[in-house]
């Protein structure tokens, strides 16, 4: 992610977080990564990503872990500005939350912006009640990396 991030700088990139819950709505475990694909538009400010290339690394992705992992939402960058949900970003994640509920009742949003020497990365979610987002740490996220 930070590689990717870096490349695309000062644009904006993301892509999508797929895992598990370990407890649900609690704790999430993100095993792979998607990134933007190759057809994605990378804006200062706005990240349009190739919806084909996605639904085709979801779709393998699937295949590869059958129903046990499942898509848990969306991550991007803040090249410029803090690591908080944007307007469109908020919008976006109810969104997915109001349209895929049945899939993802709980959509998380990770969002990278640039610190002195490194990302700092934020992870959001809508936690399915009210209007509350709640930033990482209160909002505990593992990452493993293999
Ligand atoms: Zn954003």
């Amino acid at each position: 992610m930070t590689a990717e991030a870096d490349d695309k700088i000062p644009n904006e990139t993301g892509g999508l977080l797929f895992g598990y819950w370990v407890e649900q709505f609690r704790e999430v475990v993100v095993t792979s990564v998607v990134g933007p694909g190759p057809g994605a538009e990378h804006h200062r400010s706005r990240f349009v990503p190739d919806d084909k290339y996605q639904e085709e690394e979801l779709a393998r992705l699937y295949q590869q872990h059958g129903r046990l992992q499942t898509y848990l939402g969306d991550w991007h960058t803040h090249p410029v500005g803090p690591a908080y949900l944007s307007k469109l970003d908020r919008r976006t994640l109810s969104k997915i939350a109001s349209f895929q509920s049945a899939r993802i009742p709980c959509p998380v949003m990770v969002v990278m912006s640039r610190g002195e020497d490194d990302w700092i990365l934020a992870a959001w979610r809508w936690p399915g009640r009210g209007h509350k987002w709640s930033p990482y740490p209160r909002f505990n996220v593992r990452w493993f990396c293999d």
